[in-house]
């Protein structure tokens, strides 16, 4: 019987199964894939605290400032903890980590039956030899944004959009957001350097004539696309949890979900060597970590598709308070930027309404 078996070897699975076997459980991990990473879909942009933890050997590229447009103006942010990092590469680095710790890893390999009793699990699972009954104590569903551990575990699925991404041959050193909503209804499109190349691409609707228009004449060298979640879930029931993409724990203003990914394995792995009452321990220390962070970015983006209409008074609120965000912002804690504006409303609003009178009459 295993410790726990985990249904996934994306970042999140690939993480928690290392962070378990190091604890001296017994782990088995399963992939679908017939190479652990591969295909990617990851832009691999992330701030530098994803870096400390999985290795400065990852870094494909440094992005000094990103610009972001609106209907209404653009404005620069200059940071230094921008990285943008080779997801094939980290995936397959932290399979390895897992596998030198102990970690049994089955490829092309998938869930297709789930029982859960009082003392643990009994999984069935489908590769080329055939199905397979594995017993484990516990199951842990990294298996991504349609997670079929969750949907076997009766948990409603987050919004999902449609993202694609192509990669192109030209060179940039700096990130590009396009928050149009003209454009791309759901979300925004990006470029992001990436070591030679700019990934170029768009989530939700109309996500194909963007990429394409984005695109111009340069060279396509890759084209890729997936799904990101909007919108947490329940992070498990009984002896089943779920964590990173499959808990729906992707950030909804920006898509980003690397950091969560590993940190919440990091979290329920505590929990499990803990012992006791792991499923609720679980839910409370990522409540009180990187959760609650989770929560208010989902609301500012309900905020920021409510009030999109005035994205021309927040352009020159953001311009008149740039060296501040520079200082504090956060691609992981956008609530700290947010914060950080309100704060300087009174100081600034003279300012941000003459701006925003002169973006109506110009
Ligand atoms: C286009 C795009 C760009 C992105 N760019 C960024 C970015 O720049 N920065 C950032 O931080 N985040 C980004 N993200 C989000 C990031 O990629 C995810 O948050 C991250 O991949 C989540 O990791 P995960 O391990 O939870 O899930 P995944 O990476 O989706 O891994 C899940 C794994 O489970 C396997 N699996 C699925 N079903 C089964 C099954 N039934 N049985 C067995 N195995 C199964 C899959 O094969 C996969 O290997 C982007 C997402 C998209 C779609």
């Amino acid at each position: 019987m295993y410790d726990a078996l985990v249904i996934g070897a994306g970042p999140a699975g690939t993480n928690v199964s290392y962070q378990l076997s190091k604890r001296g459980f017994k782990v088995r991990m399963v992939d679908i894939k017939e190479k652990v990473g591969i295909p990617n879909h990851c832009s691999g942009l992330v701030d530098k605290r994803v870096v400390d933890l999985v290795g400065e050997d990852l870094v494909t590229d440094k992005p000094s400032s990103a610009e972001i447009s609106t209907p209404f103006g653009s404005f620069n942010l200059r940071s230094d903890r921008m990285r943008v990092i080779d997801r094939v590469a980290l995936d397959q680095k932290l399979a390895a980590m897992a596998q030198s710790e102990g970690t049994e890893m089955s490829l092309r390999t998938m869930l297709t039956g789930l029982r859960q009793g009082k003392e643990g699990i009994v999984a069935t699972l489908k590769s080329r030899e055939g199905f397979e009954t594995v017993e484990s104590k516990f199951l842990i569903g990294a298996d991504g944004p349609t997670s079929s551990v969750r949907r076997r575990l009766g948990i409603k699925a987050p919004r999902l959009l449609t993202s694609l991404q192509y990669d192109l041959q030209r060179s940039s050193d700096k990130v590009k957001i396009n928050l149009n909503r003209k454009n791309t209804p759901d979300f925004f499109s990006w470029e992001i350097p990436n070591g030679g190349e700019v990934e170029v691409g768009a989530s939700g609707r109309n996500s194909e004539e963007v990429v394409k228009a984005l695109t111009g004449s340069d060279t396509i060298k890759r084209r890729r696309g997936g799904l990101i979640p909007i919108g947490s879930t329940e992070l498990g029931n009984g002896r089943c949890f779920l964590i990173g993409d499959a808990a729906g724990l992707s950030k909804a203003t920006t898509g980003g979900g690397l950091f969560a990914a590993l940190d919440s394995g990091n979290v329920l792995a505590n929990a499990m060597e803990k012992g006791n009452g792991v499923l609720q321990d679980y839910q409370r220390s990522w409540k009180n970590s990187f959760g609650s962070e989770i929560k208010r970015d989902y609301k500012i983006r309900k905020l920021l598709d409510k009030y999109e209409k005035y994205y021309g008074l927040w352009v020159p609120l953001v311009s008149s308070s740039i060296s501040g965000i520079n200082r504090v912002g956060d691609v992981d804690y956008p609530s700290k930027t947010l914060l950080y504006m309100l704060y300087s409303i009174p100081m600034r609003f003279p300012f941000a309404v003459v701006e925003f009178i002169s973006n109506l009459v110009t």
